[in-house]
């Protein structure tokens, strides 16, 4: 998808475009590590494990949303109720042994890379996950040494509301003292795409999962690029140069 393009239905869209950057928001899942493997693995046995029939590759649809909306979207199919608080703790506590029984995730791919452009354009980070997966939280630090500073992190445990409600995206936004304007996302899930969105925020789809580029781009990924290293190596740059420039001739 051209640049150019992409930033002119933006502002169709919005009545403004990205310009002044201040800010690269980052989810974690399938953008900073290649976890949603493990992720849709552990939920399928959690799931699976209380007689309850469904399919590994459909929890990448549910990617970005909290655990509670996950189990409670499970639940009212299979018994047309939500769960109880002991059962979504259960369930949850369930679906986090199996997914710390796993190999380690890895990084993704690109991701370093990215990061250091980010910081070398002088951006600030911000980390947006819906994850509440402490063990992958933790090891942040360890795999981008001083890239997210805790004050400029939102995850399961600072919203109300999960992806696709903008909320987490509202409050990086705020964390990091920034407008929609001066902003990038950098998402892969259909879920997270629709609350970057929401939040008026410029939203780069990285595809690194099953899921097909046209659910992406219907739920309103700005651009849309193969895997992280492609966008690490191009993409990135190329928009920041064409914002730039953009800012320049204004
Ligand atoms: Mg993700």
């Amino acid at each position: 998808m051209d640049i150019a393009v992409a930033v002119e239905c933006f502002r169709k869209k919005h009545g403004y475009i990205p310009s002044d950057l201040k800010a690269v928001l980052f989810d974690m899942d399938g953008v900073l590590f290649d976890s949603m493997k493990n992720h849709t693995y552990s939920w399928y046995r959690a799931i699976t494990d209380l007689g309850i029939p469904c399919e590994r590759d459909e929890f990448y649809q549910y990617e970005g949303a909290t655990g509670k909306w996950t189990i409670n979207h499970i639940f009212k199919r299979a018994y047309g109720r939500e769960a109880a608080d002991w059962e979504l703790e259960q369930i949850y506590k369930e679906k986090s042994r199996y997914f710390n029984g796993l190999p380690e995730t890895e990084p993704m791919p690109g991701a370093r890379e990215l990061l250091e452009w980010v910081r070398e354009a002088g951006l600030i980070p911000v980390l947006v996950t819906g994850s509440g997966q402490r063990s992958l939280l933790e090891r942040l630090d360890k795999e981008y040494p001083e890239i997210f500073k805790p004050e400029y992190m939102v995850t399961a445990f600072d919203v109300e509301r999960g992806k696709p409600h903008p909320e987490p995206y509202l409050k990086g936004l705020k964390k990091a003292g920034v407008k929609p304007s001066e902003a990038v996302v950098v998402e892969n899930a259909p879920l997270g795409v629709k609350a970057a969105v929401a939040a008026g925020i410029f939203t780069v789809a990285v595809n690194t999962g099953p899921v097909p580029d046209s659910q992406l781009k219907e739920a309103g990924a700005d651009l849309i690029f193969p895997d992280m290293p492609v966008f690490a190596a191009e993409g990135f740059l190329q928009l920041l140069c064409f914002l730039k420039k953009l800012q320049e001739r204004d």
